[in-house]
């Protein structure tokens, strides 16, 4: 698996793929063919290679719905999850109450913040997991939005995301998930899931940076004002004013990512492929072993519940996640160190930051090994 990826060409161990993952081959080959020898732009070409390249890019669109399945015309090409949940949370039009937890990431706390929400914060369990019981008892009709990690990036917790949707709903409420972490390592399909909103980023899915996505049901997509203005997303345009086009087009101003859309569709495709399932299972597995060695230590503590999806977050006796982290480096092993974008979550853990390995579907029993024998050499140093 790792030849597939030449980032990892050279041995690396890397362990840092909940921040961005590393790209296949087929990915790469699919970007330089669209940068290449395919490129032009998309919607207003009448010529034959910009005909070509619309359908490569609304096709890309299509493969990207699928592996949630979604239909194409429900997601929205965004910047990335960040812009995704800004979209939602400007241009929802029935703003007030929004429950969020407390092991969301800044981007789904900030901009619903910024755009004038009211935001309430469901407590965890102990183990680190969203309480839902806590959700039900808090959630009230005020309640328009809840927005909640379906995967957390620090702790690996796995969102029950039926129940949770069933709880927004019950109060009236729409419900985003935050599914970057979901995407990349769990099944996902969110008509069986019953959720209004998901938004996730392709870079974390093994496809290029600078493109993500919202999906949202169309007629709730059909609901939300244009956000920001531009070519691509009108219908017809005077000084008197304007009209706008039907979603998805209505949130997509200005001439798209075509390039890193064509290579966000070849990583779906390229994960459908080998099945989320499959690469959920392994990945677990992988979780388990590392998990079961940290244990075996007396100077570590691990966060997060024993059940998480690809991510194990930890802190060592007597060491900071930093000196770990860069003595790891010397040792050829990648992983974060850092309050991960998380630190309403480290001051509920009260750590200023954690050491956080994370897998991907390349990852293996060798990169845990390197890891172990790392944090050995990080102990001897520090007595
Ligand atoms: N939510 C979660 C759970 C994340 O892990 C991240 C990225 N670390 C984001 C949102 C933001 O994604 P991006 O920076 O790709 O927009």
């Amino acid at each position: 698996m790792k030849g597939e990826f030449p980032g990892l060409a050279d041995g690396w161990h890397y362990l840092d793929s909940a921040a961005t993952a590393q790209k296949p081959q087929v990915v790469i080959d699919a970007v330089t063919r669209a940068m290449g020898g395919d490129y032009a732009t998309v919607h207003r070409g009448v010529y034959a290679r910009s005909a070509n390249m619309t359908l490569a890019f609304e096709a890309a669109r299509t493969k990207v719905a699928a592996l949630i399945g979604a239909p194409a015309e429900e997601l929205v090409f965004t910047r990335g999850a960040t812009e995704a949940i800004n979209l939602l949370a400007y241009s929802w039009p029935d703003k007030g109450r929004v429950l969020l937890s407390t092991l969301e990431h800044h981007s789904n706390i900030v901009p619903w913040q910024l755009a004038g929400w009211q935001v309430d914060v469901c407590p965890l369990t102990a183990d680190g997991r969203i309480d839902l019981d806590a959700a039900e008892a808090m959630l009230t009709p005020d309640h328009k939005m809840v927005a909640f990690a379906h995967v957390s990036n620090v702790l690996g917790s796995m969102l029950d995301a039926e129940r949770a949707v069933a709880l927004a709903h019950r109060v009236g409420a729409k419900i985003l998930l935050d599914g970057c972490q979901a995407v990349a390592r769990l099944p996902v399909d969110v008509a069986a899931l019953g959720c209004d909103f998901y938004a996730f980023s392709s870079h974390k899915l093994y496809g290029p940076t600078g493109i993500g996505a919202l999906w949202g049901r169309a007629e709730l997509l059909d609901r939300m004002a244009p956000w920001q203005g531009g070519g691509a997303m009108i219908e017809r345009v005077t000084f008197a004013g304007s009209t706008f086009a039907p979603p998805p087009q209505r949130f997509e101003a200005g001439t798209p990512a075509i390039i890193e859309a064509i290579g966000f569709g070849a990583a779906a495709d390229y994960v459908r492929a080998i099945g989320l399932q499959a690469i959920h299972d392994h990945e677990a597995a992988l979780v388990a072993e590392l998990r079961a060695a940290l244990r075996a230590r007396n100077d570590i503590i691990l966060f997060g519940p024993e059940e998480s999806a690809g991510i194990v977050s930890f802190a060592m006796d007597g060491v900071h996640p930093h000196d770990l982290g860069t003595i790891l480096d010397e040792e050829g092993v990648a992983i974060r160190a850092g309050h991960h974008c998380a630190q309403p979550l480290m001051d509920h853990l009260g750590v200023p930051a954690t050491a956080r390995a994370s897998f991907g579907l390349y990852s293996d029993s060798e990169d845990i090994a390197a890891l172990l024998r790392g944090i050995e050499r990080t102990r001897r140093i520090f007595g």
